[in-house]
């Protein structure tokens, strides 16, 4: 797993926390899929990010995943333009997919596999869902909240913590971001 060069950051912060700052994560768990499950089913993520461009959303997309048995329990992709609908992120809808599938809100057995770094509202949604791991691909310096610009996936403040996973397909989930980015300024 690639180091994050914040993690150094906050290493070096540790004993001067400001109120907001995240403190030291806790301990380094297991990555929460096989390299080898992660990167099909980051294709599968990626699949879903591209058919957000028929609707003109941001390619990100979402599987939400049963971690005993690899079994796909939702996969949505963006509808933020689609559906005039702010927290209509990928993440958002495939957990309330997967819930649906499990008939509960509780996610503990299940990763969510992502093709950016989930923002706030979505971390925050993977805390309260307690889910068994986030792996993502591409980091995300302006929105990140596993670990970009804080780590609600790893602060122990909360009560619940999350395994993550980053760099999965990393530079399929940014060539995708940037051509889209790339044709709308064009
Ligand atoms: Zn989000």
């Amino acid at each position: 797993m690639r180091e994050r060069p914040n993690r150094h950051a906050w290493k070096a912060c540790v004993g001067q926390l400001t109120v907001g700052s995240n403190p030291t994560p806790s301990a380094v768990t297991e990555p929460p899929l096989d390299p080898s499950v992660a990167d099909t089913l980051m294709g599968v993520a990626l699949d879903e990010a591209r058919a957000a461009l028929d609707h003109d959303d941001v390619p990100i997309g979402a599987v939400v995943v049963r971690i005993s048995d690899g079994v796909v329990l939702a996969r949505r992709h963006n509808e933020r333009e689609a559906a005039a609908d702010p927290t209509a992120h990928a993440e958002l809808l495939a957990l309330r997919d997967a819930a649906h599938a499990v008939d509960s809100w509780r996610l503990d057995g299940c990763a969510l596999v992502v093709t950016l770094e989930p923002c706030p509202m979505c971390a925050g949604a993977a805390v309260a869902a307690r889910l068994g791991g986030i792996v993502f691909g591409a980091p995300d310096p302006k929105d990140g909240a596993c670990g970009s610009l804080y780590n609600l996936a790893a602060d122990p403040r909360l009560n619940h913590e999350v395994p993550l996973q980053d760099g999965v397909r990393a530079d399929d989930a940014s060539a995708l971001l940037r051509a889209f980015f790339a044709a709308r300024r064009s």
